[in-house]
């Protein structure tokens, strides 16, 4: 998916001005590329409408190019799809919370119930486990290995074969124990069948739970949608935990689960380890699916830092050949504002193959700021006349060496003479994102 969509924006990028036909044809190879990853058919056809909707009637934004605004309306409405913003646990003010797991077999619910403990217990509470999937002893023992291993209480019973009996049991065990939260294992299956959740519903009425997680297989795709629709009419749940996002699902279920049940993804298992789980937060999933690391929080720090108009005098300015340091200064202003020189850089598109080997030093435009400072008014506008001793007394002045100032110096002819190639050039276009 990530693939496709880069290259279609890739497309849009390639032209100016967007006509209504060039967003169209966007739109017709999203939805494509969304089918071709699986999402449900009825949520692509709503989330195109969506983004054809924003497309049409949004204000241009002058700061950004059209495409970029297509960009931004999709990134969005991806965003939406999956959730909005990050949904945690939620965890009752009346100690113990009850969780109660529910999903088919295989989907990894005994495995992330422990892993869900272990997160608790990290936090400081004294979590419980409950084996309640009495179908299969194997499933009890499975638990048990688990809360050894993170050193869990595991309430079961290999005798007790009432799933309804053994969590009343659990309960007061519970309170005896102030254990909280309490996380319930209850029984799967193959199939989605009426004896099961006839089973799951009697469970629930026992427990009362506070929340009841859905664990689906992102393998499973569409499949795990449909599952998690027909558990969410018969028994009701808050909240999705998605498997195995470690393997190669094309995504299609975690694009899709939100708007088919109304019920968001709270976590996500990436691995077959006990500290193998993340929370999900759909504004990062969304920046990784358009593949453009994060661009367009990079455009959104942009706009706020930078303002088209002082561009334009800056651009003035270096045509007419009248760039300072004290412009230099500003416009290194101006991008710190924007966050850490690491962070904007990691933002780019395919920045972090190149970067990995390049450490940024902050501290080095403070020096060059510092340096600035101690220019003299004239100095500054003319550096031309920085000689020997001006060079000392600047060093001294900022508390950097001479070699310092006579690198800013040379970097900023260096930066002047490309200044002056680009004029000469193909024409002189100045950067929307970067001053320089
Ligand atoms: P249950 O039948 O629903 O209780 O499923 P299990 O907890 O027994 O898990 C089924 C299999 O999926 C086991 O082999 C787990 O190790 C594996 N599994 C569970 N969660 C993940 C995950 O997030 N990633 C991967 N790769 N494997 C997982």
């Amino acid at each position: 998916l990530t693939d496709k969509l880069e290259a279609i924006f890739k497309k849009l990028k390639g032209k100016g001005i967007l006509k209504e036909e060039d967003v169209d044809a966007a739109l017709k190879e999203i939805r494509i590329a969304l089918l071709e990853a699986d999402v449900n058919f009825k949520v692509v056809k709503a989330f195109i409408e969506r983004v054809r909707q924003k497309a049409v009637g949004k204000e241009i934004l002058e700061s950004l190019s059209p495409a970029q605004q297509v960009i931004k309306i999709v990134y969005e409405e991806l965003c939406e799809l999956l959730g909005g913003s990050t949904s945690k646990i939620k965890l009752s003010p009346n100690p113990p919370t009850i969780i109660m797991m529910v999903g088919l077999h295989g989907s990894g619910k005994t495995t992330t119930s422990a892993k869900l403990a272990r997160l608790f217990k990290k936090q400081g509470r004294r979590p419980m486990l409950v084996a309640a999937d009495l179908q299969r002893p194997a499933a009890i023992e499975q638990l048990v290995t688990l809360g050894k291993q993170i050193d869990v209480p595991v309430f079961h019973s290999y005798e007790i074969k009432d799933p309804r009996e053994l969590c009343k049991d659990a309960l007061k065990k519970a309170v005896i124990d102030r254990a909280d939260p309490v996380i319930v294992d209850t029984a799967g299956r193959m199939h989605v069948d009426e004896e099961l959740m006839r089973e799951l519903q009697d469970v629930k009425n026992v427990l009362n739970p506070h929340e009841i997680l859905f664990v689906a297989d992102a393998m499973t795709g569409q499949d795990a949608v449909n599952i998690a629709k027909s558990f969410h009419e018969k028994i009701g749940i808050d909240g999705v935990i998605l498997t195995k996002m470690d393997g190669d699902a094309r995504g299609g279920a975690a694009l899709s689960i939100k708007e088919v049940t109304g019920k968001p993804i709270k976590l996500i298992g990436t691995g077959e380890k006990i500290d193998a789980i993340d929370e999900f937060h759909p504004d990062r999933v969304a920046n990784r699916i358009l593949g453009m690391g994060d661009v367009l929080s990079l455009i959104e720090q942009a706009q706020k830092a930078y303002d088209m108009k002082e561009a334009e005098k800056l651009k003035a300015k270096i045509e007419k050949e009248e760039f300072t340091f004290d412009d230099l200064k500003d416009q290194i202003r101006k991008m710190r504002k924007m966050g850490p020189i690491e962070n904007i850089l990691s933002m780019l598109p395919g920045a972090n193959k190149f970067l990995k080997n390049i450490k940024i030093d902050e501290k080095e435009f403070v020096k060059v700021e510092a340096i600035i400072n101690s220019m003299t008014f004239e100095e500054r506008k003319n550096p031309k006349i920085i000689n020997a001793s001006r060079r000392i007394r600047i060093a001294k002045g900022s508390g950097t060496t001479v070699t310092d100032v006579n690198r800013l110096i040379k970097q900023f002819h260096e930066m002047k003479k490309m200044m002056k190639q680009l004029k000469h050039g193909k024409g002189f276009k100045l950067p929307k994102i970067f001053p320089f």
